[in-house]
């Protein structure tokens, strides 16, 4: 294992990626004293803007991977969807964290279900489609031979998802028969794609783990989703937000598919809380996640200090939330909820009164609907207050 990268000195950490993702970490990293260098190609991208240093190129870009390599003494990556060979290619030179092997799993949902049933962590029913005889196999209907098992009828219900590139409920399709299916597939362009058996969803729940080099894990505590249009919209830590059973078991199965992965870094596993009581994962993340960010408020070690302690090889430390906190993202379209056809700013003075209220907004020059902008976090002494203090700021913010 490596020496510790210590903070303070010249120790610089680099991030592939210049999104919020990237900002919360530089802001981490630098707060505990390491300079900072970010590789994205946008000049505006708004973990570029706060960064000592920022590579304004491709993630391929072989001059700016030798820039980034000969600039830091660690580097780890804000998304997934970083070409797994960028991170082979500067493992080759200086610690990565998250490794390439993991990330590239994490790119890819069929090897990703392959990985959690390889951990003994169920996940829903589903099939590979990567070709047209394996689409026809699905979609045709059950022979006399093989009644009740024929085709992929036991899967209808289902949600068609692309392999590869999804997110925010991007390159899904929802489909109740064959020929829905087909049409999907085709929609969606033919790529490789897993179709899921629909679930009866009670909630929806993540775990953020970090795991250092030598083995070492600490967790953050369960979380509680809220999607809307496949897009986070809210989530709710609470000592008691689930019984306590879920919960260890949630954090247990996080556990392992970060073991199996021998993984270094932060890793995000979402859940399905199924209407039986039974707990389902759903994907990972190898990297911070949208529902850890009330850990920067609400915990004493938060997701993206795990990430800086992970990557540097400083000792992690188990969190622990002093708050109970729910937070709420705050995306694009609230600024055209302002009333008047322009996009404006909204009520933010009126939100701050708001006792226990932390805004992050994360420096994206437009608003558009469905974008990201920022998320509000609401701590307070207790569950019932926080969860009436989260309230009012939506009602401030229409
Ligand atoms: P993304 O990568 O876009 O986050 P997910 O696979 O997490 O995609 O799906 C987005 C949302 O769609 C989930 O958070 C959940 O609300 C719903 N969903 C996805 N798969 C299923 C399923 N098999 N059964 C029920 N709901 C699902
Ligand atoms: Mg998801």
């Amino acid at each position: 294992m490596n020496a510790p990268i210590l903070p303070g000195g010249q120790a610089v950490l680099g991030v592939l990626g210049g999104g919020q993702l990237g900002r919360m970490f530089v802001h981490a990293a630098q707060r505990m004293g390491y300079f900072t260098a970010v590789l994205d190609p946008d000049p505006d991208s708004p973990a570029g803007r706060v960064s000592h240093h920022h590579i304004e190129a491709d993630y391929l870009d072989p001059g700016a991977l030798d820039r980034l390599a000969g600039l830091c003494d660690a580097v780890t990556t804000e998304f997934e969807n970083v070409p797994a060979a960028a991170l082979a290619d500067l493992a080759a030179r200086l610690p990565v964290a998250p490794g390439a092997d993991a990330v590239a799993i994490a790119q890819d949902r069929a090897r990703e279900k392959a990985h959690f049933v390889a951990c003994g962590v169920p996940c829903a029913p589903y099939a590979e489609i990567e070709t047209i005889e394996a689409l026809a196999a699905l979609v045709a209907p059950p022979s006399a031979a093989h009644e009740g098992a024929g085709g992929g009828a036991g899967l209808f219900p289902g949600i068609l998802k692309t392999s590869r590139l999804g997110y925010d409920g991007k390159g899904q399709a929802r489909v109740a028969t064959p020929a829905e299916l087909a049409a999907a597939w085709e929609r969606l362009g033919r790529v490789p794609c897993v179709l899921e058996k629909m679930l009866p969803l009670a909630g929806e729940c993540s775990v953020i783990v970090a795991r250092g080099a030598d083995g070492a894990l600490v967790h953050l505590p369960p979380q509680r989703n809220l999607h809307r249009d496949g897009i986070l919209a809210a989530t709710e830590v609470f000592e008691q937000n689930m019984p306590p059973a879920l919960m260890e078991q949630a954090v247990v199965a996080a556990k392992s598919i970060a073991n199996g992965l021998r993984y270094v870094g932060v890793l995000c596993v979402e859940f399905f809380m199924l209407e039986d009581g039974a707990l389902v994962v759903n994907e990972m993340a190898p990297r911070p996640h949208n529902s850890g960010h009330y850990s920067i408020d609400a915990c004493d070690v938060s997701q993206f200090e795990l990430q800086v302690r992970a990557m540097a090889g400083l000792p992690l430390t188990q969190p622990r939330q002093h708050s109970p906190a729910v937070m709420l993202n705050l995306l694009g379209d609230l600024w055209f909820a302002q009333g008047g056809g322009a996009p404006a700013t909204p009520p933010w003075d009126q939100v701050l009164a708001l006792p226990g209220a932390h805004l992050h907004l994360y420096g994206k020059r437009d608003a558009k609907r469905g974008r990201k902008m920022g998320h509000l976090t609401l701590t307070a002494a207790t569950q019932a207050q926080a969860r009436a203090t989260a309230l009012r700021a939506a009602a401030l913010l229409g």
